[in-house]
């Protein structure tokens, strides 16, 4: 009911425009959808190196049904990068965040290597609350280039520095060096306090409603599943949404499941299988914000495929199929350039279907913000 009669609205508004400039009536449209509507939150979600194979090992190697099933509008993306035919995270994350296809390895810049506009910082000029979590150091590649503009993904002192100017509200994951232990002698510690962040760099804390909250855990990523993480992922996804709830203000988050890549290029089935089990059940922790927040989008992909996995049939010790069990073989320890599947549920999911270009997504994004 509150959509249709939305339309109706931007559709006399538009006829108003047309006909005669701008008027009274229309200017009282737009407050009317103002206050009757809030902007759109969003979450992105990227499980680094997940590609279809690695979904389905969701299917066959979990406990009860998968949270991915429960997507009901679901793409394919191609995501290669204007260098190489099979990309990285780098120019994965920049397509995502900028809307623009780059060279490999590159950072929030575009193939000349000049700085483009993020997605994350868009948005936040637009009055957005925005938040990054991710598995390995918060300099790292996917979350680098929602908010850095480097050449390099290995530039991680220049990356964090430019963390800090960003000024994002919520943060987690590792990269303590990268802080403290610099080669030009500063202690970016101290730059995100004398920012008045709250940072915490033992635990995931109760955040502050009323400050921004940094989580810096580790010295570098931190530890995979089969290496003893527990909830990690859940856990900072739950406090990053409770504290953008908590303030009223619609909100930007990124959460990257990081290992999913790292399990393919180590050709370790266990570790590809338990972190995307983990993924998965974030998913769930954010399919249920959702719910409760309607007025919410939550899209989950991947910047490419690793280790060019299928799931095929396992033998036993006498090389006998064994009909109910199957193994996961790796191709490669390198990622692969399969289309990439492409989750959404919320307002705009349906801008999702089909099969397009990684890039795309920045505008199925931004599309879905305006139209909502
Ligand atoms: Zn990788």
């Amino acid at each position: 009911m509150k959509r249709d009669f939305k339309k109706i609205l931007v559709f006399s508004a538009i006829s108003i425009a047309i006909g005669c400039g701008k008027t009274s009536e229309e200017k009282t449209t737009a407050a009317t959808k103002e206050s009757e509507e809030e902007p759109l939150n969003i979450i992105f979600m990227v499980g680094d190196g997940m590609g279809i194979p690695q979904v389905s090992s969701a299917f066959y190697f979990g406990e009860g049904e998968p949270n991915f099933k429960q997507f009901e509008n679901i793409g394919l993306s191609r995501t290669s990068s204007t260098s190489h035919l099979i990309t990285d995270s780098a120019a994965g994350a920049t397509a995502f965040s900028t809307g623009k296809k780059t060279y490999k390895r590159a950072i929030g810049v575009s193939s000349d290597t000049l700085p483009l506009p993020t997605i994350l910082e868009q948005l936040k000029d637009r009055g957005y609350q925005t938040g990054l979590v991710s598995l390995t150091s918060i300099t790292h590649a996917t979350p680098a280039a929602f908010y850095a503009h480097v050449e390099d993904r290995d530039m991680h002192e220049e990356i964090a520095k430019q963390l800090i100017d960003a000024e994002v509200d919520f943060f987690a994951g590792g990269g303590k060096k990268y802080f403290r232990t610099r080669e030009d002698g500063m202690n970016l510690f101290d730059s995100l306090k004398a920012k008045e962040y709250k940072l915490d760099t033992l635990e995931l804390s109760k955040p502050n409603n009323d400050r921004r909250n940094a989580y810096v855990l580790t010295e570098e990523g931190l530890p995979s599943k089969p290496e003893g993480r527990k909830d990690f992922l859940q856990q900072a996804s739950k406090l990053g949404l409770d504290y953008f709830a908590a303030n009223n203000k619609p909100f930007f988050m990124m959460i990257e499941g990081s290992y999913i890549d790292w399990g393919g290029h180590a050709k370790d089935d266990n570790m590809m299988i338990q972190e995307v089990l983990d993924f998965d059940k974030t998913i769930g922790v954010v399919l249920d914000f959702v719910k409760a927040h309607p007025n919410t989008l939550v899209v989950v992909t991947a910047d490419h495929e690793t280790g060019g996995v299928s799931i095929g049939k396992a033998y036993d010790e006498s090389g006998k199929e064994i009909p109910q069990q199957v193994q996961v073989y790796f191709n490669t320890d390198q990622h692969s350039t399969e289309l990439i599947p492409v989750f959404a549920k919320g307002k705009g999911e349906e801008l999702f279907r089909g099969i397009y270009e990684n890039n795309e997504i920045y505008h199925k994004l931004m599309q879905a913000i305006d139209e909502n």
